[in-house]
């Protein structure tokens, strides 16, 4: 038996010749860059998610460049984050001008941990200069704390009750990392990307919902960011050829969103299986436990993961992999190096152990394939190489 890590092919076939036809709407209209499509998009993924304004971008990069760009953060200033995320989230932060601050994460979630930004504030922050002048100062490197970005990893909700009373209590943005969290839900039911000042979202293709190149969104419940976003998009232009600000070119084309708009439809339907997947896995893995050597995702203790990715912890887990690859298995490190420890960030100063559960997920965090489209079957059989890998005596005498 073969099982990818991840196959779209099958999941293409479904919608196929709806997408085709969508296509080739955007080909006759030959209007391939901010049209009627991406309106549409931005109307619905809004209303999904249930925030006033959606902002179409080229990418979820370029949703988090946007981001902070709108909220004018730049040199001087610093933003808190995740050392254990996809590059982007820190790289943006960078791209501005900013520096990444970086906090550990939570060990049962992987998320960015409340309590650790809260801690550093307290510990390492203080608020200088007078009213009006008042700012919240990093006292190591004397910049400027703006803004927290939490990432809703692997499709899980951050704690967002946490980090909206700690950006309250101290004055900060928040802008949400839901790359991998479209539809995932909080502890109070509130979609991923709504809660805070800005949601940021990714359509890469190997996203929940993913297009056929590069796409993302901007949401916000703030119309004068939704409007500096919309003008920051195209190069800070308006009206045409004037430029009150510097921005880029953020633009998300029409093919992409007539695909997007097909596939929007299938979003729920896909999230159930994949979380029909997870809890298979769950349930096979934890019944046997393989002596306690897998650890599966923490069931969130509350709100709706939408499973993006499905991710064990893994006792001898560099073994374990090629285990499963021989087994005809596919899986992935979501991510073997944090990003405290990324060469390019050398220059903040950062040496191993400083974040110490980053650092340990790094070492033994594995994805297993989790799409849509596995059947059941599959499914057993992933748990069952994992179980024979760590019995194999076991098996042999049952055998
Ligand atoms: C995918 C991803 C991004 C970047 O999105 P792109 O569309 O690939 O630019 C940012 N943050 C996280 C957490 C991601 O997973």
């Amino acid at each position: 038996m073969k099982v990818p890590l991840l196959d779209l092919t099958q999941q293409y076939e479904r919608f196929a010749a709806e997408a085709q036809a969508a296509i080739a709407r955007v080909c006759q209209s030959q209007h391939f860059i901010l049209g009627a499509e991406g309106r549409e998009l931005e109307r619905s993924l809004a209303s999904y998610t249930g925030c006033q304004h959606g902002i179409g971008v080229s990418s979820g990069t370029d949703a988090l460049l946007l981001a902070l760009m709108a909220l004018g953060i730049g040199p001087g200033d610093e933003v808190i984050t995740s050392p254990f995320t996809f590059f982007a989230t820190a790289g943006t932060i960078a791209r501005v001008g900013a520096r990444p601050v970086f906090c550990d994460i939570d060990r049962e979630t992987f998320n960015l941990s409340p309590a650790l930004v809260a801690e550093f504030l307290a510990q390492s922050c203080e608020v200088r200069g007078s009213a009006g002048g008042r700012e919240l100062v990093n006292r190591k490197t004397g910049g400027r704390i703006k803004a927290i970005m939490p990432v809703h990893l692997y499709g899980q909700a951050c704690d967002m009750d946490a980090f909206m009373e700690i950006a309250e209590r101290y004055g900060l943005h928040v802008i949400e990392d839901a790359a991998q969290a479209i539809g995932a839900q909080d502890a109070r039911g509130r979609m991923v990307g709504s809660v805070g000042d800005i949601g940021c979202f990714s359509f890469f293709p190997t996203k929940n919902l993913g297009a056929f190149g590069d796409a993302g969104m901007c949401t916000t419940n703030d119309a004068a960011l939704a409007e500096r976003m919309r003008v920051l998009r195209v190069h800070g232009m308006e009206p045409k050829y004037h430029h009150s600000l510097i921005g880029g070119n953020f633009r998300l084309d029409e093919i992409q969103a007539a695909v997007l708009n097909v596939k929007l439809e299938f979003l729920d339907k896909w999230r159930d299986a994949r979380e029909a997947h997870a809890r298979q896995y769950t349930e096979r893995l934890q019944a046997k436990a393989a002596g306690g050597a897998v650890v599966t995702p923490a069931p969130s203790r509350a709100g709706r993961h939408v499973w993006n990715q499905y991710v064990i912890r893994a006792q001898r887990r560099d073994e374990l992999r090629p285990y499963l690859a021989s087994a005809g298995i596919g899986t992935e490190i979501y991510y073997p190096i944090p990003l405290h420890l990324q060469q390019c960030f050398a220059y903040l100063g950062h040496r191993p152990g400083e974040m110490p559960e980053s650092e340990r997920a790094a070492a033994e965090v594995l994805a297993l394939p989790v799409f849509p489209e596995l059947s059941p079957a599959q499914i057993d059989y992933v748990a069952g190489t994992i179980e024979r890998f760590y019995a194999p005596a076991v098996t042999q005498q049952i055998a």
